[in-house]
């Protein structure tokens, strides 16, 4: 039925609009008279709702002579669906999570670059004046950013100035766990309720860590909401973390999204390579490992995940330089062998093959998969061809002799030659390349 009425729908818009909406999307079921659309963000979710959902009630009564209503979830509120179903409430209680602050989470260790410096400065304004400027200040962006480490900053500061304040670091999950038990607890008689209650509601300063995790636990959140509106009654500061905003995570309440609404939201950015470089520099200093500038640099270039794997290569790489009694400076041509050890540049599994993108590149510019599998040297064929070997390069962990293969046998000299082309036609800012490469690899990462 879906690509009925996506076929009707193609002739509504033009192909630009139709690309960008209609893309990603992804028809999960058709339940009675609910058919359930996965759309790629939650701006894609308003646009269909103002614009697009009305057409498809339409074409779908047209095609069925019955009343089918679009359901529509972003990529993340699916996921947490499926987990919800799949999870019990209560989590494994034995969870080794820690809920002590960390000595070396301080804003110090923390260096600032162009995408943590907002998050930054409001969580240190927050130290400084807890409870007045930012109540409740979240602050969210993807695993490994430094959110947590940001938020236990606050409490340290705290501590610092303070050392009998009260300040309580806790996941969600465990938040949950307590909670549940005490529920357990209270229905035999039991009065750990009160000690609940005591601990959450005696606090100066509560750090919340990836609330993400409410999501469905509605005797939580509705516990959770009483003690968040009695800390800020009384000018209590509550920091929280998550993996993304509030009103994109399903099944949280929406009067705790208004309450959290109250605050300051802030995001952390993946580092680029001028911030990877800084945290490098500060990570080097404090674990005093000694290396060269050019090989921090060199290092900040080859691992673009995230901070967590950043720090984690550096170690490695001093390891690996002890271990094989390295320079006493370790310079790039150690860090170099220490990578091809490691292979530390593709940690990031973006779980897609060679296959998906032959496939995607070939529908995205309409040329056929033995073509670009083939040795064919007109303009319209190779470009793409050096786009998809670019991409099985950045995408997947295939070595370049094994891409070479999977394009049809050819040496990986070629490959290379081709992923040099498309990154220096990226860094050139190259608007085509730049706009075909993003598009496909939304299509391909989505
Ligand atoms: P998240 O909670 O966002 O998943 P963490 O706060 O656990 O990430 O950070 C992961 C690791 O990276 C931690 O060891 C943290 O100290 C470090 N880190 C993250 N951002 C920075 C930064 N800007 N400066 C220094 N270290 C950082
Ligand atoms: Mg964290």
């Amino acid at each position: 039925l879906w690509d009925e009425i996506n076929s009707l729908l193609k002739n509504d818009f033009t192909a630009v609009s139709y690309r960008t909406w209609f893309s990603n999307v992804k028809p999960l079921k058709l339940d009675h008279d609910q058919l359930t659309l996965q759309l790629p963000s939650v701006l894609h979710v308003e646009y269909w709702q103002k614009n697009i959902s009305s057409k498809v009630i339409e074409y779908a009564f047209q095609l069925t002579g019955k009343d089918i209503t679009p359901v529509l979830m972003t990529e993340n509120q699916v996921k947490d669906e499926q987990q919800a179903q799949a999870e019990p409430l209560l989590y494994p209680t034995e969870s080794d999570e820690s809920d002590q602050l960390d000595p070396n989470y301080t804003f110090d260790k923390f260096v600032v670059g162009k995408q943590n410096m907002f998050a930054q400065a409001a969580a240190l304004s927050v130290a400084e004046d807890p409870g007045v400027t930012y109540n409740p200040l979240l602050i969210y962006g993807g695993v490994g950013l430094g959110k947590t480490h940001l938020m236990q900053a606050i409490g340290n500061y705290m501590l610092e100035q303070d050392p009998s304040k009260n300040v309580v670091f806790i996941t969600s999950e465990k938040f949950t766990n307590e909670f549940v038990s005490a529920v357990k607890d209270s229905s035999h008689g039991g009065t750990e309720m009160e000690r609940f209650k005591e601990k959450y509601r005696n606090v100066d300063l509560l750090l919340v860590d990836d609330i993400q995790f409410f999501s469905s636990k509605d005797k939580t959140q509705e516990e959770f909401f009483h003690t968040f509106n009695e800390l800020r009654n009384d000018k209590k500061q509550i920091v929280m973390t998550s993996d993304r905003l509030p009103n994109e995570i399903s099944k949280l309440q929406d009067r705790l999204v208004s309450r959290f609404n109250w605050g300051l939201s802030v995001s952390i950015e993946e580092p680029d390579v001028a911030t990877r470089t800084k945290i490098l520099q500060s990570k080097a200093k404090y674990s005093k490992i000694s290396i060269t500038e050019e090989a921090l640099e060199y290092l900040a270039k080859q691992v673009d995940s995230n901070v967590r794997e950043l720090e984690s290569a550096l170690s490695q790489v001093k390891a690996f330089s002890d271990f094989n009694g390295g320079p006493s400076r370790i310079n790039i041509p150690m860090v170099k062998s220490a990578i091809s050890n490691h292979d530390f540049a593709s940690k990031v599994d973006h779980n897609v093959d060679i296959e998906d993108i032959l496939e995607g590149v070939s529908a995205y510019y309409n040329v056929s998969i033995d073509d670009i599998k083939g040795k064919k040297r007109y303009k319209e064929i190779v470009a793409p061809r050096q786009v998809a070997m670019y991409l099985s390069r950045e995408l997947t962990k295939t070595s370049l002799p094994k891409i070479g293969e999977a394009f049809g046998g050819k040496d990986h000299t070629t490959v290379i030659h081709a992923y040099d082309k498309i990154k220096r036609a990226l860094d050139n800012n190259d608007p085509q390349i730049k706009d075909e490469v993003a598009d496909l690899k939304m299509e391909l990462l989505r």
